[in-house]
């Protein structure tokens, strides 16, 4: 069980104020999406979850436990992260970089188990990238990398997942399985999505922001109505419900009248 709570954040980058007051709650094992213009705070929010970006201000606390009360091990025991642009060295295997999760597990004398072996096969095929384990990260597409990177995170083996628009680079086929596949592992996950409807499809709340503060939190059906869409992304559009799901389908006013 590992909700998050994250309490008056406040984050200020290069002489200016990125994060201003930002709060909100995710429920142990739900799946929490983040959404809001370019520029919004997204990345650095989600960065300071995975204590890539230092705050002074406000808490974050995981499983009841300030983050910067942890040593960065424990942090990487508690949160997996999937960060946006994420540099790969270009030597690595798609093998070797899924096996990279399993490092903070790894005890002192740097042996793997069979547990860890175990781990990384699963993972890989779960991502669906068994067949592609001996290639270089160097030749792999955009998509191909994504999963990989999705298999580390998982192979980590974490309670909570933080992921950084990890539907870029995908064709739809792929969005929706790397969206199952989230909310199949049951760990409470924090996700920046840039598409609103897969954000209203597979999450249990929708954390929106703009210019560094909440503007709404709840479920996609509170938050994702026309008023709001209008007031943060300034278009105008319809919401539907979804004919399958019946979640908030948006659409976009048609484009070229007025
Ligand atoms: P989003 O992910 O929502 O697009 P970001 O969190 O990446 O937003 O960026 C929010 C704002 O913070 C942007 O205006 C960006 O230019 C600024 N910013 C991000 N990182 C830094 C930094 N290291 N120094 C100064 N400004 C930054
Ligand atoms: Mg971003």
């Amino acid at each position: 069980m590992s909700p998050i709570g994250v309490r008056g954040l406040s984050v200020e980058l290069g002489g200016r104020r990125i994060l201003e007051g930002v709060a909100f709650d995710v429920p142990s094992g739900s799946v929490a999406g983040v959404i809001g213009p370019n520029g919004a705070g997204k990345s650095t929010l989600l960065g300071c979850l995975y204590r890539h970006v230092p705050y002074r201000q406000g808490e974050i606390h995981v499983d009841g436990r300030e983050l910067r009360s942890l040593a960065r091990r424990d942090i990487a025991r508690q949160i997996a992260a999937v960060p946006q642009e994420t540099p790969l060295a270009f030597d690595l295997t798609v093998e070797e970089i899924v096996s990279a999760g399993r490092i903070p597990h790894t005890r002192a004398t740097g042996l793997r188990t069979a547990h860890d072996r175990d781990v990384v096969e699963d993972c890989l095929r779960r991502v669906g990238l068994d067949h592609l384990r001996h290639r270089s990260a160097a030749t792999l597409s955009g998509g191909e990398r994504q999963r990989a990177l999705l298999g580390r995170a998982l192979a980590q083996d974490t309670p909570v997942l933080v992921l950084d628009e990890p539907t870029n680079h995908l064709d739809l086929a792929n969005q929706e399985q790397l969206l199952g596949l989230l909310r199949g592992t049951g760990a409470t996950t924090v996700v920046a999505i840039h598409d609103l409807n897969l954000a209203a499809e597979y999450c249990d709340r929708i954390v929106v922001l703009a210019d560094g503060s909440v503007q709404a939190d709840g479920t996609p059906d509170e938050v994702l109505t026309p008023e709001l869409l209008e007031a943060v992304f300034r278009v105008r559009c319809h919401v539907v419900p979804h004919p399958d799901s019946g979640r908030p389908h948006i659409i976009t006013g048609a484009r070229g009248r007025s």
